[in-house]
């Protein structure tokens, strides 16, 4: 058995991490917080840094200044800034999830949707092809994609069903963490409500740690405990969901909110 991490302590603590391309301040001197089990909302108008910031916080991403401190089960607290890329991989594999906004970046749509979940699996030694197999299976099953797709390619599902892919791909290893760009971006009004609802399901039965980014504030009010606004690289206002939509404080929240209400 390993030995278990201090179960006191932010699963992710993110200082002052900031991002430049060329004059741009994509992301400027961003600090929070995200424990176990939380569910994190980072939302914002286009071009805000909202996915910009989730890569330095996946290190997919080199942050040019702060510390991205993530608390492993192995090692206990390490800096993404500083990780050298082996490691980083393998925490990719056995503890994050990463859901991209189009499945097309999270999937390998000349391979089986079975295959798709199953890889994953190998990528951390499983090697029983039955047990792979099952285990695809049962993901399948779980984001509603019909067992008798488990060997056809995702380029010939719907972009829903891809997207249910995708997440099935990144739950299969047990990810203490999860981070999800606009999972529900590109899809059509009544997809995107039954992928919310699968997601919020997964997401209260696993116990995830989640960062949710979207530019929706009705997919973070569904999904999120805490949310994070962000204006041009900054965050302009943070605090539990229901209190920010309810009554948001800063004047780019309040027109945020307002702009949806009249949607
Ligand atoms: P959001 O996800 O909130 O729409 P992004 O993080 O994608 O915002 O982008 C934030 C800002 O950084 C935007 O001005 C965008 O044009 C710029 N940006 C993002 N990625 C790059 C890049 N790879 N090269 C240059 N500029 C980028
Ligand atoms: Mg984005």
């Amino acid at each position: 058995m390993k030995s278990s991490p201090p179960a006191d302590g932010p699963l992710l603590q993110v200082q002052g991490v900031g991002k430049r391309f060329g004059r741009i301040h994509a992301v400027d001197e961003v600090s929070f917080d995200l424990w176990p089990g939380e569910v994190l909302a980072v939302v914002g108008e286009s071009g805000s840094g909202k996915s910009t910031l989730l890569n330095l916080v996946a290190g997919r991403l080199a942050a040019d200044s702060g510390a991205v401190l993530y608390r492993s089960q192995d090692r206990g607290l390490e800096d993404l800034v500083t990780m050298d890329e082996p490691r980083r991989r393998y925490l990719a594999r056995s503890e994050w999830g990463f859901v991209h906004q189009s499945p097309r970046d999270g999937l390998r749509l000349k391979v089986s949707a079975g295959a798709n979940v199953g890889e994953r699996l190998m990528a951390l030694g499983a090697r029983h092809y039955g047990r792979i197999r099952g285990a695809a299976a049962d993901w399948l099953a779980r984001v509603e994609v019909p067992l008798d797709r488990l060997d056809d390619l995702p380029e010939t599902f719907s972009g829903g069903m891809q997207q249910r892919l995708q997440i099935a791909r990144n739950l299969v290893t047990a990810p203490r963490l999860v981070l999800l760009d606009e999972p529900t971006g590109g899809l059509d009004v009544s997809v995107q409500a039954r992928l919310l609802d699968l997601l919020r399901n997964l997401v209260a039965d696993l116990d995830l740690a989640v960062v949710i980014v979207t530019h929706d504030l009705a997919v973070a009010r569904l999904l999120s405990h805490r949310m994070l606004v962000m204006q041009r690289g900054r965050v302009v206002e943070t605090g539990l969901t229901d209190q920010v939509l309810d009554d948001p404080q800063a004047a780019y929240s309040q027109l945020l909110v307002a702009s949806i209400l009249q949607g």
